[in-house]
């Protein structure tokens, strides 16, 4: 597995890779890597015969009070992790490249970022956006894979590459649980062994809004449920939101029942922000009882 961290080397490197006819897979991270990245890595591997992970934790998609500093590093460890998996080559560039001084280009999505996290989060989308184009037009023509636990980000990114004509195939990943159900996620190793068991509260109201929704429960009633439950074990929320999965806006109360709906949720433990969703009538229940 190489490792790259010069833009123009990555870009060509695409290129000669193409031209051999090769398709290549493409799997954009953060690092502090664990199974649900290594499965965009295996999803990835199925759709190309070249597969680049991108490492690198983006300063534009973080707010000024949020944990860009604290963000765990371990290039290391992530590349001892991807090279069992079959990945070709990690890039890694230096946030002074990604970002030179002189760039004056931003990417915002209107709409489908007002709510959920784009309205606790100011900026955040645009800096994702901002950021996954611009590794896009790095690796070039590709299958790139996200994962669906970042619900609202996959339905961003869907949209401004059909929007902008990327020519990009974007495939979105289940998200992958720890054995009791908790989502897995880099920012849970902020959490201590007791924040930790609280944390689980939002895959159990997750797996309770099943069964509601099984019932035909009201919508009201699932979003009030899973409101009360998370709120007895965190110590804020941001949100709990039933929308619908594509346009991510509120459904017509007076429609008949929805065959598919998206729960998500956004709460803090102490300064440890987590996100988690399901679509009711689609996923599989969090927590398999
Ligand atoms: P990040 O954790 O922000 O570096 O995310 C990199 C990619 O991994 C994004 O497409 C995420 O949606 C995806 N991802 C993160 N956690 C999970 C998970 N538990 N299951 C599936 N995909 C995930």
């Amino acid at each position: 597995m190489k490792t790259i961290h010069n833009i123009k080397e990555m870009q060509q490197y695409c290129r000669d890779q193409r031209q051999s006819g090769k398709r290549i897979g493409f799997v954009p991270t953060m690092g502090a890597l664990h199974e649900g990245h290594l499965r965009l890595v295996d999803e990835a591997k199925k759709h190309s015969d070249v597969v680049v992970v991108s490492i690198f934790v983006n300063p534009t998609q973080f707010g000024p009070n949020e944990d860009f500093e604290k963000y765990p590093r371990d290039l290391e460890a992530d590349a001892a992790k991807l090279a069992p998996r079959g990945a070709d080559v990690v890039f890694n560039p230096n946030a002074s490249d990604m970002y030179p001084e002189d760039c004056l280009s931003t990417i915002h999505v209107r709409t489908i970022t007002a709510d959920l996290c784009g309205a606790h989060r100011p900026g955040h989308f645009d800096g994702v956006a901002l950021v996954v184009t611009k590794l896009f037009n790095i690796v070039g023509e590709c299958t790139a894979v996200f994962g669906r636990k970042d619900f609202q980000q996959l339905q961003v990114i869907k949209r401004f590459t059909a929007d902008l004509n990327i020519p990009v195939q974007i495939i979105g990943m289940p998200t992958v649980r720890e054995a009791d159900g908790l989502a897995m996620s880099s920012r849970n190793s902020y959490l201590s062994p007791d924040e930790r068991k609280r944390a689980l509260a939002i895959a159990r109201a997750l797996t309770e809004a099943h069964e509601l929704f099984t019932k035909r429960s009201p919508l009201a009633t699932i979003e009030q449920y899973i409101t009360e439950a998370v709120m007895q074990s965190f110590d804020t929320i941001d949100y709990v939101t039933v929308v619908h999965p594509e346009t991510l806006q509120p459904l017509d109360g007076d429609a008949s029942y929805p065959q598919t709906v998206l729960v998500a949720v956004a709460a803090k433990i102490g300064s440890t922000r987590l996100i988690d969703n399901t679509v009711l009538g689609e996923d599989a229940p969090p927590i398999n009882k």
